[in-house]
């Protein structure tokens, strides 16, 4: 909780990282949101890692030791044998709890227009997962207007748009999001000025914010926090739009 408002980080990494060497656990993840206000995390593997089984295990882990701070996503490398992607989705959702898919198209060229690439999605609306997708960094599959296609093959998906494309693409996210009520926009790595754009034409109940790196959580929080927009769409971009896509009972 900061100044009244309760905080949702939608995108934190846990675990170990072989493409940057970079190692996140779940204690140093708390201290970080502690000392910044940040109730919770959803916690994503990095997209390169040496077993996705054991990085899912871990992250069930820190949600089964705070389920109050934690929420989990899988991420499985898309070209292992299509059995072995789907029985690792079915056990993140069953088993481990998870609510999200993370695909990172900078290390996983996974087509988005083309329909071969729609086991992941198929396997995210059969467990009534969210698709996380990494945009910017990594194009042509990283480009936001790409995913406009995929929302409309599956219109019940939410499909959240990380980093909302970066700064050069975050035009692309408006007008995805624009189109398609099922895509949603992270707002972490953009300026505050971009997210003034992104406030003008996207509705506040389908924007949330990441921080990506604890480093970044301060500074994510704060663009948010110091936004001049109404408190209730502050409440939507900070937690309500979070909350409602990862944690809603799946009844
Ligand atoms: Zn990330």
């Amino acid at each position: 909780m900061k100044n009244g408002f309760q905080l949702y980080d939608t995108h934190a990494h846990l675990g170990l990282a072989r493409h940057s060497g970079r190692r996140q656990t779940a204690e140093t993840l708390l201290e970080a949101m502690d000392r910044h206000g940040v109730d919770r995390s959803m916690l994503l593997p990095f997209p390169v890692v040496d077993d996705f089984r054991r990085e899912h295990d871990g992250i069930a882990e820190a949600v089964r030791r705070y389920p109050k701070r934690f929420a989990g996503a899988a991420c499985v490398y898309p070209f292992v044998s299509p059995e072995a992607f789907r029985d690792e989705i079915k056990r993140c959702a069953e088993e481990l709890g998870f609510r999200a898919i993370k695909l990172q198209p900078q290390y996983q060229a996974l087509n988005p227009v083309g329909t071969r690439g729609d086991f992941l999605y198929e396997a995210a609306a059969r467990h009534r997962m969210a698709v996380i997708v990494h945009t910017g960094s990594g194009v042509p599959f990283a480009l936001p207007s790409l995913y406009i296609l995929p929302a409309r093959r599956f219109p019940e998906l939410p499909i959240i748009l990380g980093h909302g494309g970066g700064s050069v693409y975050m035009l692309e996210t408006i007008v995805a999001a624009s189109v398609c009520p099922n895509i949603y926009i992270e707002l972490s790595s953009l300026m505050p000025h971009h997210i003034a754009d992104i406030l003008a034409h996207v509705p506040s109940n389908r924007l949330m914010v990441g921080s990506d790196l604890p480093e970044s959580m301060e500074t994510e929080m704060h663009k948010m926090l110091t936004m001049a927009i109404p408190d209730l769409a502050k409440r939507d971009v900070l937690w309500n739009t979070a909350e409602r896509v990862f944690d809603a009972p799946l009844g």
